[in-house]
């Protein structure tokens, strides 16, 4: 009655210690010999951090990450446009966070390996492709970089999260075609940097196409901060966008120009780009929402089964939620077909609105309203635009995407925090 879990990512870490706590064995395949904190911030929605409280892990969130106060919205002058507080301070019961990914997958994986053992996970290891038969499923492992066959591992269901460009996904929807691309890229760094705002603001600015994104991740003393940036820009129709490499290296110069003037009172952007060590580049793509997330003994989970635009601070949070969901269907039907049928139920609208309201900018729409009609600034804010229409933007964009203050407060915990039995018996063969 094994579940096989493709991927250590946020999603497939989240799924196995869920796994653990409700009693199902199961077992992560993990193509990255080792893992490594890769990545940048990230922001945890209430929701999710409820669930990953309920798995013991609020003291490893509340040191690693940050509670995030406010999220701001500006202009490509600086001039505030919208500004609303967040997590706690919006009234949900728990707060929102934003954090290091690469830092949250340590804490994740660290935990995994401390109450299920080293066995948890099988890393250095792709699945590349599985046989179902009426019992089960085998999964085919293979080397990461020369292909060749690892081993072979039996289950009863095989959950694919198994990210972005999910080899799962490609094999049961062959013919979903390439992601879409909006035609602009992404970078995005880290870099330390004197405290801004009140050091607890997530900061938009700009347009669509055209924006940068700041917000603390940690903080570092008492008047610096760890600040993580993302700044979008148009891109030739002939950039090589396909090439998704959560790893692939930018160049500063391809983004500090285009921001040489936005030095803001709050913040000096220029400064905060050139002085960043290193930055990676991602291709601003999502893909179309999926008829299904499951076919027989497999399902699609996390990444991989929703890449979304990053608007909205939804993508990791949506991965965790469908993570505890599984875990609970997992639970109360057996391994079986039928509790994938049932997340699928559960998740997979939801979520797919979530995607489709990303693609119309999500609360971000609130810049371009703006920007129409006041392309060069504003001296009153209320004058351009006045504060209720202005809070609409975002009010419609939670209840769309089921996160209001009311729903969430309202739902209770998707398993709860009973605490895991030991280990005995809980891994797979
Ligand atoms: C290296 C990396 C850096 C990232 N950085 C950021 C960031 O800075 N900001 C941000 O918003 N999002 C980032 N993301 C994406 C973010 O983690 C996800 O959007 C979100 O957390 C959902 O996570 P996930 O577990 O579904 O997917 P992911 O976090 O992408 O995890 C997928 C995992 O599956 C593994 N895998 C892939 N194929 C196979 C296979 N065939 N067999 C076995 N294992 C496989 C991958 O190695 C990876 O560990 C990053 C992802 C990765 C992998």
């Amino acid at each position: 009655m094994t579940v096989l879990i493709t991927g250590a990512g946020l999603a497939g870490l989240t799924l196995g210690l869920s796994l653990h706590q409700v009693g199902v064995p199961f077992r992560i395949i993990e193509a990255i010999a080792e893992l490594r904190p890769l990545g940048f911030g990230i922001n945890l929605q209430p929701a999710a951090v409820r669930e990953l409280y309920d798995l013991g892990l609020k003291d490893k969130l509340d040191t690693l990450g940050v509670k995030t106060g406010h999220t701001s919205y500006f202009n490509n002058r600086g001039q505030e446009v919208w500004s609303e507080p967040r997590g706690q301070a919006a009234g949900y019961d728990y707060p929102q966070i934003s954090i290091h990914r690469g830092a949250l997958q340590m804490a994740l994986h660290e935990t995994l390996l401390e109450r299920c053992g080293v066995k948890a996970i099988l890393a250095g290891a792709k699945v590349s492709e599985w046989q179902e038969s009426p019992r089960g499923l085998e999964a085919v492992l293979t080397d990461r970089q020369y292909g060749f066959e690892i081993d072979r591992l039996r289950g009863s269901v095989m959950i694919a999260s198994d990210g972005a460009r999910s080899h799962t996904r490609e094999v049961l929807f062959p013919d979903v075609g390439l992601p879409n691309w909006r035609k602009s890229m992404m970078w995005r760094g880290v870099v330390r940097a004197p405290r801004f705002l009140d050091g607890r603001t997530m900061t938009i600015s700009g347009t669509k196409g055209m924006k940068f994104v700041a917000y603390p991740i940690g903080d570092r003393g008492k008047t610096q901060s760890f600040v993580h940036w993302i700044a979008e820009l148009p891109s030739a129709p002939d950039r090589d966008w396909k090439n998704q490499d959560w790893s692939r290296r930018g160049e500063i110069d391809d983004v500090l120009p285009s921001f040489a003037d936005w030095k803001f009172d709050w913040l000096d952007i220029p400064a905060l780009i050139g002085g960043t060590e290193a930055v990676w580049e991602w291709p601003m793509v999502d893909r179309d929402p999926l008829p299904s997330w499951t076919e027989g003994r497999v399902a699609l989970l996390g990444d991989a089964a929703h890449p979304m635009y990053p608007i909205g601070s939804n993508g990791a949070s949506q991965g965790i939620l469908d993570a505890r969901v599984m875990a609970r269907c997992l639970r109360d039907h057996g391994t079986t077909t039928l509790a994938l049928q049932d997340y699928d139920a559960e998740r997979r609208e939801v979520v797919n609105a979530i995607i489709l309201a990303n693609r119309e900018q999500g609360p971000d729409a609130v810049l371009d309203a703006v920007a129409e009609r006041a392309p060069e600034g504003f001296d009153n804010i209320d004058e351009v635009m006045p504060e209720a229409e202005r809070r609409a933007f975002s009010e419609r964009y939670q209840v769309a995407t089921g996160m209001s203050v009311a729903e969430v407060n309202a739902q209770s915990s998707i398993i709860g925090n009973i605490q895991a039995e030991p280990i005995a018996g809980r891994l797979g063969d």
